[in-house]
């Protein structure tokens, strides 16, 4: 039904109008309303707001035809007036036109041309009507997609971020389980849980990056690299993989590309991905990674680099060649089942090269082979700028030798992994709390160097725990290096942290080189990376154990074979077990159960460094009668002989270490 005002002072008006109209109004095609004067008319669009077209009079008492009409155009509404006006009064109705009047009709009012008129009308107000309907529904449809497209990068930033912490654990105990000497079997499962979690945090990795580019998150650092030790890690990497299949992986470098500023992480990970996949999807053949000096797109300050990776392998067909850059999109449904993999890697490449203000190409035929390439422009940097990236080489702990170091973290797993790491690869004393209150109470009893800091916790959170201790704590206390131990990556959590007062963070989980490295950092301590090219040891299995108490086997293992790092080691124990037996000796004497088991708590690591299985075993027994009982008697013969083993032990390294010099 199509509602009409109609708007005249003049009553016979409204007569004239039911009756020409009353078949309509009686079949309800029609229904009008009436208002004497512009003001009114207002007043019933109030409580009328479903009019669809206004008959308005021009010339009327208290508020004209023309005014009301001005009002009506700066209400945008999507009304349509017509004019009614005295034959001949062409002024106003040129008036009524400008002022955004549909249309007009002059007096006498024909029916027939009133009825066209309206009709009109009506048809105009439709057609306005739903296309601003089609317009909000694309509108809605668009904001609903751009929302729903932000709550998935949102769902797999937090998902991806929720995994990497218990990931930590995984990975982290498997690592801490490979180094206590497992037995043949279980070295066997032990590396299949360290696999697979690695590949699961790999795809993590994946969508949380891709999450990041896509928010905008990503930002590009400018930093000086040298191209050739980047080919050389995908080269290095990718050999590894390829070493089953009978492929040939080279490097062709131009040799007129200087040291060059840019991102060598991102580049490293596009690399890596398309030399990954080529590997992946050749069997035979080779893969080559090409870098070519554009001359003609360089000046001055830069170098525009031509990258390719090409591969003699199954190639892509035509019609896949450009899917394949989207999410989740593999040429063939079979390739998961076939070769493994997200379809996440060229969509990550093609995002980073993006990022470059490049595009990533891709040439190739079905069975011969694939190439893809992209142009980086680059500044040129200077050698002296170029910070070793050593990704292979370990970092050498000794640096925070001495130190005092609070781990902060809610969860015991996390707390146990950073403190294992750290006692394996230095000799600090560790202490550990839950929540950001026991931090601060741990903080005024004891002189810490650097607090490792979770972020989420309970009671007290970390940012509390931080601004706490940066507010209230005297100096240096209030000073201490704090570093944020957290599992999340975004730029955001990391403003936060330092916001809080923290000085830095170390992502979890971490890798041993990072954790030292970063503490090393704040606390403007020099750390070196151990040098690979030291002699390494070559000792046969169980060469220490004369009288089968130590086994250095594991040590070997953990120091990589590092002669010079297996002496310190061994030194550190040699040097603290005198003072360790005789404190334990004077508190069998005083039957200071406590103070016993935190010796025995203390011991543990370094006897399980020494490879004393049985002994590291006891630690917990006596540890556990010790706290228990707060009574030492019946056990204080166990205590005498571990004691007793220590030195015997000791003695054991002591010849070790005799020898060779
Ligand atoms: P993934 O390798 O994890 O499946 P990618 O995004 O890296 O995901 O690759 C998407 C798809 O592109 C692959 O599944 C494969 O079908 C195809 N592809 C990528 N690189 C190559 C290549 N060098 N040769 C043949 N096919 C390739």
């Amino acid at each position: 039904m199509t509602k009409i005002l109609v708007v005249d002072d003049e009553e016979d008006l409204e007569h004239l109008i039911k009756n020409m109209f009353r078949k309509e109004i009686n079949n309800k095609i029609y229904s009008m309303i009436f208002a004497r004067n512009g003001k009114e008319a207002l007043d019933l669009l109030e409580t009328n707001p479903d009019v669809d077209v206004i008959l308005s009079d021009i010339n009327m008492p208290v508020m004209d035809g023309l005014e009301l009409l001005s009002i009506l155009n700066k209400r945008d509404l999507l009304l349509k007036s017509v004019m009614i006006s005295a034959y001949g009064d062409m002024s106003s109705i040129r008036n009524a036109m400008n002022l955004g009047a549909f249309d007009f009709i002059t007096k006498p009012i024909d029916r027939q041309d009133l009825s066209i008129t309206i009709e009109k009308t009506i048809q105009t107000v439709q057609q306005a009507r739903s296309s601003i309907e089609m317009n909000n529904k694309l509108r809605l449809e668009k904001d609903n997609a751009e929302q729903s497209e932000k709550f998935k990068r949102q769902f797999l930033a937090n998902m991806s971020h929720e995994i990497r912490t218990p990931m930590n654990a995984v990975l982290g105990f498997t690592n801490i389980l490979l180094n206590r000497n497992p037995r043949e079997d279980q070295i066997f499962y032990l590396d299949g849980i360290k696999k697979s979690s690695e590949t699961l945090l790999n795809i993590i990795n994946d969508i949380l990056d891709l999450s990041k580019i896509e928010s905008g998150k990503l930002e590009l650092e400018s930093i000086a690299f040298q191209l050739k030790e980047i080919f050389s890690q995908v080269v290095n990497l990718v050999k590894r993989v390829s070493a089953e299949k009978d492929i040939e992986v080279t490097s062709l470098i131009n040799d007129n590309i200087s040291v060059l500023k840019g991102d060598p992480t991102r580049l490293f990970q596009i690399l890596m991905n398309l030399a990954g996949n080529a590997v992946k999807f050749t069997n035979k053949g080779s893969v080559t990674l090409q870098a070519e000096y554009l001359e003609e797109f360089s000046k001055d300050d830069f170098q525009t680099i031509r990258f390719s990776v090409i591969d003699t392998g199954i190639g892509i067909p035509a019609d896949k060649q450009k899917t394949i850059f989207e999410k989740f999109d593999q040429a063939n449904i079979s390739d998961t089942r076939n070769y493994g993999g997200t379809g996440l890697g060229l969509s990550i490449a093609k995002q980073l090269v993006e990022l470059h203000n490049s595009q990533i190409e891709v040439e190739s035929e079905e069975g011969k082979g694939t190439r893809f390439s992209f142009s980086i422009q680059f500044q040129k940097g200077h050698l002296h700028n170029v910070q070793e990236t050593n990704q292979t080489k370990k970092m050498d702990g000794s640096v925070l030798n001495g130190l005092k170091i609070l781990v902060v973290d809610d969860v015991e797993y996390n707390r146990i992994i950073a403190r294992d790491t750290l006692e394996m690869n230095s000799n600090v004393s560790i202490f550990l709390a839950s929540n950001g209150q026991e931090a601060i109470k741990l903080l005024s009893e004891n002189d810490i160097d650097v607090i490792l800091m979770d972020v989420q916790m309970p009671e007290m959170n970390g940012y509390e725990a931080t601004m706490y201790i940066r507010n209230n704590f005297e100096k240096p206390k209030a000073d201490v290096p704090i570093l944020a131990l957290t599992a999340g990556v975004m730029r955001e959590e990391v403003e936060k942290c330092k916001n809080a007062g923290m000085n830095d963070y170390i992502p979890k989980p971490f890798k041993t080189s990072e954790l030292i490295g970063t503490i090393a950092k704040n606390l403007h301590l020099k750390a070196e990376y151990s040098d690979t090219t030291t002699k390494v040891i070559e000792i046969e299995k169980g060469a220490s154990n004369a009288s089968g108490i130590t086994n250095l086997e594991y040590l070997i293992g953990f120091c990589e074979g590092n002669e010079e790092k297996i002496k310190k080691y061994v030194k550190i124990f040699i040097d603290s077990s005198a003072p360790l037996c005789e404190k334990i000796e004077k508190a069998i004497q005083e039957n200071d159960a406590i103070f016993i088991a935190d010796l025995l708590h203390g011991s543990r690591t370094k006897l399980n460094m020494m490879g004393m299985k049985d002994q590291f075993e006891k630690t917990f027994v006596l540890e556990e009668f010790c706290r228990t009982n707060g009574d030492i008697t019946e056990i204080k013969n166990n205590l005498l002989t571990f004691v007793s083993e220590i030195k015997l032990a000791s003695g054991e390294l002591k010849y070790f270490s005799l020898q060779g010099e």
